[in-house]
């Protein structure tokens, strides 16, 4: 994928494309956005625009963009906060030490952080030191859901675009024009539940989670609302399939660390988040989402099915009832 055929976030884009042609794009660079929304396809793109070799970078043809796009540029390095160690002190260390080497074989190095919103403070002081005085030819693009996640010390030196679901239309033409196999009913339904958020959207599609999708929110509307019967039926449909239960538990911990985001002011797309603000306290939010992380946790364990909903019902009850007290 090219820079022009990013959808949606054209002033991003735009801003972007100026800096790559007239070579001045910022040496560290911060894209953050919720999930779903391509922070790490423009951060690949951005990778593949530093170690072009041929015209309007990428070009994507150039052996350079190729072997970007096969995962093998020995000048773009990528870590990623999901891995377990991969944003640890000690590998922030070794970056460090790796961007004061010249590049194998490209104009510059590139260093990819994906999915910052778990690096520790030790770990961005770490990476302070070489974002203070970065080496001319090296450039670090992060991805983080939130700016805010990261210390304002990182932030103030780097540069922030921020990148935003496009409307429903746009995510609707882009599936449409680039997954045919997909049905225009199934696509506007999964655009709908997910907001316009095209990763999201496309898991709805390609892993039959719709349902899932549906139920979690479902269920999540039933704990605001305090329908304990509605909860306690709605999670017996639980024990269809392990699989399908995995799901649900997936979408459900999603919404409800939306949730949490709404709680502590940032902005939500999701109508479920913005009823769980108006209705539930801050605490109980927190509470709620950490009641659902345990649930997922105890799943993983193999509990057995068909007590597992009844169970998932009273402890999510719990939690708002502690809570009040
Ligand atoms: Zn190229």
């Amino acid at each position: 994928m090219k820079l022009n055929e990013f959808v949606s976030n054209d002033n991003v884009i735009n801003m972007l494309s100026r800096s790559i042609s007239s070579d001045t794009l910022p040496h560290a660079i911060l894209i953050d956005g919720v999930k779903g929304t391509g922070k790490a396809a423009l951060a690949n793109i951005l990778a593949r625009a530093c170690v072009c070799t041929g015209d309007n970078k990428p070009c994507d043809v150039c052996p350079s963009c190729k072997k970007a796009l096969h995962d093998s540029h020995p000048d773009i390095s990528i870590s990623n906060g999901d891995n377990s160690g991969e944003l640890s002190v000690d590998a922030i260390r070794r970056i460090r030490s790796d961007a004061y080497i010249m590049p194998n074989e490209a104009p510059n190095k590139v260093f990819l952080l994906l999915n910052c919103d778990k690096m520790l403070a030790p770990s961005q002081n770490a990476f302070l030191k070489v974002l203070e005085e970065p080496p001319a030819n090296v450039f670090f693009i992060l991805t983080v859901s939130s700016a805010n996640m990261l210390l304002e010390t990182v932030r103030s030196r780097s540069r922030i675009y921020s990148l935003n679901p496009p409307d429903k239309k746009e995510a609707f033409d882009y599936i449409t024009s680039v997954y045919p196999e997909f049905s225009g009913e199934d696509i506007s339904r999964a655009v709908n539940s997910s907001e316009g958020n095209i990763g999201k959207a496309l898991e709805l599609l390609n892993n039959g989670g719709e349902e899932a999708a549906l139920l979690a929110d479902e269920i999540m509307k039933a704990l605001i609302f305090g329908k304990e019967y509605d909860l306690l039926r709605l999670n017996t449909r639980l024990t269809a399939s392990r699989p399908f239960a995995y799901s649900v538990l997936d979408s459900l911990s999603e919404l409800s660390a939306e949730c949490v985001r709404a709680s502590v002011g940032l902005p939500t797309a999701s109508e479920t988040a913005k009823k769980a603000i108006s209705r539930l306290t801050k605490q109980k939010i927190l509470k709620v989402n950490d009641s659902i992380q345990k649930a997922k946790n105890v799943l993983n364990t193999n509990v057995n099915l068909s007590f597992y909903g009844t169970w998932l019902s009273s402890v999510l009850k719990a939690s708002l009832q502690e809570s009040r007290s």
